[in-house]
């Protein structure tokens, strides 16, 4: 332990010794302590418990802990008796829709089952039938039915089986530490990770500032998605990340450009698939709350009357515009319950993701979107007459009224077989799934008597930072598990994120165990450069008490406000590029002016703001590049041209430039309206007919990388790599067997 004093602070400073330091206490990071644990005593070695810690910002955070839905999906092999399923079937499942490398896919396929049943031992309670079977469902992106359930809260049950776990083997969980720094030594092709420098957040109540430093010969980093980079989001409240400390270290980062959008309740963030869209209820749009009752809409004329809890004016049953027939729409709104992410290529003629699309353009027009689960879809309703305008006029149409047994046969099928052709949707729901009413009971909100706000919001990362086939990044040592990692493709089926996050943490233990051994690791002949990089890091806590500078909390509101109009579901190059310009903007700014968060407990947004900035730059350096290169509308967004695919007169492209004329970077808060009706000059597409560029399936068979160098004006470098290929080389079992005694098997390593 050592004491330090700055200008202005005392910081006691503790270092602490480990064989492998992991940050990030959710699913992913717990599950892999608990196989480094068990592999370590496998192996013979003394108190494995002293050798490893779990370091996190909060264990009731992140979103294994706090994120679901109507019953989160766990995707797995097929588990059904009379259902055949391979892995090499499963892999395919996962590459399908290119951008994904085969190596991962195969190692998530074959490594699925150990995980799950892993989990099952640790007692996560996923439902089987009186013989045993695992029950499966479909999910989307899921041509089998693959998916299995342990309810709305399913992450959270595997964190927590899995810490109880690790609480039993006596494994340390340092709780309330924030990232500051990752510390490197070395450089070029030895550079490597040697700890992690953390912000004892108990401490900053405190007179001393305590700062902690995890050196560990491996780490694993599990910090999960980069959350608080979008202004309109269902991660948790909190869920930071540490993508900017990462690249600044050295990580590269893959497939950065392939977040996921969906429909979630923004009160409470959580998403509304599965059975809350399969109950079918009514979707509606009202005014802002502040505005008073004005003429021009209407309500649907089914004689309901619903805005308990909207607060809203001039209410619409907007979607009904947009479908030719009720048992069309109906018939979509249920399959928005797995078919969930908004998917450009599920738009056209009609499809379930055009619901997000109206849903999205709703919002654009400053309306706020309810789900009304005590009403079926409404027949009448009212459709903008002609483009977006000042002067706005509707007119009133309809179709047929709604009637359970019209819906399309996979629909209504699908309904009988779950008991669920109530008459209403509330009743629907809890036929089908109660515990989904129950979850949203809990948090205030009574599915009974109000309607639910949604919108399409930010959920998941489907990239993240490069990793070989043991989930070790391009810094030996140094591993990337769980939504950190970049495994997915353009598309993965729901849940396949969680099972990737535990094949990744199996995967990397055992790298670890039998490659690098499981020894404290000794830096002593680094103490000179360890010493100076906590010097730069105090230094930088100097510069974020720069009175007169912005405020930390501003700066990570721009920061969000910007990624969801240039970064979120619609993007356009031009608009892209003004955005990483005044990222980059931003972020300069931030390094030469330091941040004004004068008091102790401000110190942690500083320092959130500042590695936030730099994450936001990789994504938009890399949502840059990969318009440039023509990809089109591919994953969950969508990509705006004025020469493309028409949806429908009525859907309006969005304003999407976050700037001011000019592209001058925000020069201080201004009202959402103001910012989405702003018509840049160069901002062609704003305002008219959307219109979308499908996507250049020529790009599916390589990976974007994105590396961060300071040296360039955008400060990330970007490469397109071609895909990895699962290997193909099955052996016999004597010479396999011979492989894996002699520990061959973790040397037919690529990079
Ligand atoms: C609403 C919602 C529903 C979802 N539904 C599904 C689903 O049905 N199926 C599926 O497969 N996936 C789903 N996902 C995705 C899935 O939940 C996540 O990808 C997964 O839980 C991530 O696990 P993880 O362990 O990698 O990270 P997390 O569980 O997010 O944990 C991150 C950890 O890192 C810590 N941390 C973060 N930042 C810092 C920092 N700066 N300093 C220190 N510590 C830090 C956090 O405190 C936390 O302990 C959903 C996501 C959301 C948001």
């Amino acid at each position: 332990m050592e004491d330090r004093q700055t200008a202005n602070q005392t910081f006691t400073i503790r270092f602490h010794r480990y064989n492998t330091v992991i940050v990030g206490s959710g699913a992913a990071g717990m599950n892999c302590a608990v196989h480094l644990y068990e592999f370590m005593r496998q192996k013979g070695i003394e108190n494995p418990q002293e050798r490893i810690v779990v370091v996190t910002r909060g264990l009731a955070l992140g979103a294994s802990r706090m994120s679901g839905s109507d019953k989160q999906t766990y995707y797995k092999m097929g588990t059904s008796p009379g259902v055949p399923d391979s892995a090499e079937e499963f892999a395919r499942t996962l590459t399908a829709a290119g951008c994904c490398h085969g190596d991962l896919a195969i190692a998530e396929a074959i490594g699925s089952l150990r995980e799950f049943y892993h989990l099952v031992q640790a007692g996560v309670p996923f439902p089987t039938d009186s013989m045993g079977s695992f029950v499966g469902y479909k999910t989307d992106n899921d041509p089998f039915e693959r998916a299995t359930s342990a309810g709305p809260k399913t992450s959270r049950f595997m964190s927590e089986c899995l810490q109880r776990q690790l609480e039993r083997y006596g494994v340390e969980i340092a709780d309330n530490q924030e990232v500051a720094h990752l510390l490197t030594v070395g450089s070029g092709r030895s550079r490597r990770i040697a700890g992690v420098v953390t912000v004892d957040r108990k401490s900053l109540y405190r007179v001393r500032l305590r700062i902690n430093v995890y050196l560990g010969a491996n780490i694993v980093l599990a910090a999960g998605g980069p959350g608080e980079l979008y202004q309109t989001s269902v991660y948790p409240k909190g869920q930071v990340g540490i993508h900017g400390l990462a690249f600044k270290a050295g990580l590269v980062g893959e497939n950065l450009t392939e977040s996921q959008f969906g429909l979630a309740s923004t009160k409470f963030r959580w998403n509304v698939s599965g059975t809350y869209m399969q109950a079918i209820p009514r979707v509606f749009s009202t005014g802002p709350v502040r505005k008073s009752p004005a003429g021009g809409g209407g309500r649907g004329g089914d004689g309901l009357s619903n805005g308990a809890g909207a607060g809203g004016s001039d209410e619409r049953d907007f979607l009904a515009g947009y479908f030719p027939s009720m048992s069309k729409m109906a018939t979509n709104i249920f399959l928005k319950g797995y078919q969930w992410p908004f998917d450009p290529q599920r738009i056209e003629n009609q499809q379930s993701s055009l619901i997000d699309l109206l849903v999205f353009n709703e919002t654009q027009k400053d309306r706020r979107v309810f789900l009304d689960f005590l009403h079926n879809p409404v027949s009448r309703f009212w459709i903008l007459d002609s483009g977006f305008s000042p002067s706005i006029k509707y007119r009133e149409s309809s179709i047929e009224a709604f009637n359970i047994e019209a819906l399309e046969p996979e629909a209504y099928q699908y309904l009988k077989r779950a008991g669920a052709l109530q008459d209403i949707p509330i009743h629907r729901l809890f036929a089908m799934n109660p515990p989904a009413i129950e979850i949203y009971k809990q948090n205030g909100i009574d599915l009974y008597a109000e309607p639910l706000e949604i919108a399409l919001c930010a959920q998941h990362n489907n990239g993240g930072f490069a990793v070989n086939k043991w989930w070790e990044s391009n810094i030996p040592g140094t591993f990337v598990i769980g939504e950190m990692a970049g495994t997915h493709g353009v598309k993965r089926p729901g849940g396949s994120a969680l099972n990737a996050g535990q094949v990744g943490g199996l995967r990397a233990a055992q790298y670890i165990v039998n490659v690098y051994g499981c020894e404290l690791p000794d830096y002593s002949a680094w103490e000179d450069e360890i010493t100076g990089q906590l010097d730069q890091l105090f230094a930088r806590f100097e510069k974020y008490r720069a009175i007169g500078s912005p405020m930390p909390k501003v700066m990570i509101q721009r920061i969000q406000k910007r990624m969801t109009l240039s970064a979120g579901c619609m993007r356009e190059l031009r608009t892209a590029r003004r955005a990483l310009k005044e990222a980059v903007e931003l972020y300069r700014l931030i390094q030469k002016n330091g941040l004004s968060a004068p008091g102790k407990r401000a110190l942690v947004w500083a320092i959130q703001a500042e590695h936030l900035a730099l994450t936001s730059i990789a994504y938009l350096k890399a949502i840059v590049e990969l318009l440039r290169l023509g990809s089109g509308s591919r994953g969950s967004h969508l990509v705006v041209a004025r020469d493309g695919v028409e949806i429908h007169p009525d859907i309006i492209a969005p304003h999407l430039s976050p700037g001011l004329p000019g592209g001058k970077p925000e020069a201080g808060p201004a009202s959402g309206r103001q910012k989405q009706l702003h018509r840049a000059p160069e901002d062609r597409c704003g305002g008219k007919v959307l219109k979308f560029k499908p996507e250049n399936l020529s790009l599916r068979d390589s990976v974007l990388r994105v590396e961060y160098d300071d040296s360039l004006p955008d400060m990330f470098r970007c490469e397109s790599v071609e895909l990895r290929s699962a290997p193909s080389d099955a052996k016999a079992f004597e010479p396999a067997w011979r492989d894996f005694r002699e520990g061959k098997i973790y040397r037919e390593n690529e990079r």
